[in-house]
């Protein structure tokens, strides 16, 4: 487990992690900060995490609409999370990206 924040003494100029991470649909490396985070919860529920800070196995997503249909079409991320998800939460996921952009 990785502790984010280390009080506020934190000056900002230090080491500031550069997190990137693999779209789903495109397999292009982006910074988390371009990306949707879906998450499954230890629960075995997915959920789409805009905070970043639900535990749990997470896949990503770039936010565009091209992304989010093509996830939506070819259900990108019933082989990240090894099961089938329901057409509701890439509808859900499309939602969001259209609402972040
Ligand atoms: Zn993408």
């Amino acid at each position: 487990m990785i502790v984010m924040s280390r009080g506020k003494s934190f000056k900002g100029t230090a080491t500031k992690q550069i997190e990137m991470r693999r779209c789903v649909a495109c397999r292009q490396v982006r910074h988390k900060s371009e990306l949707l985070r879906v998450v499954k919860t230890a629960a075995g529920e997915i959920s789409i995490d805009n905070a970043t800070k639900i535990f749990g196995r997470g896949a990503y997503v770039c936010k565009s609409a091209s992304c989010a249909a093509n996830l939506k079409k070819r259900h990108g991320l019933d082989k990240s999370f090894k099961t089938k998800l329901p057409n509701e939460l890439y509808e859900k996921i499309c939602d969001e990206i259209s609402d972040a952009v």
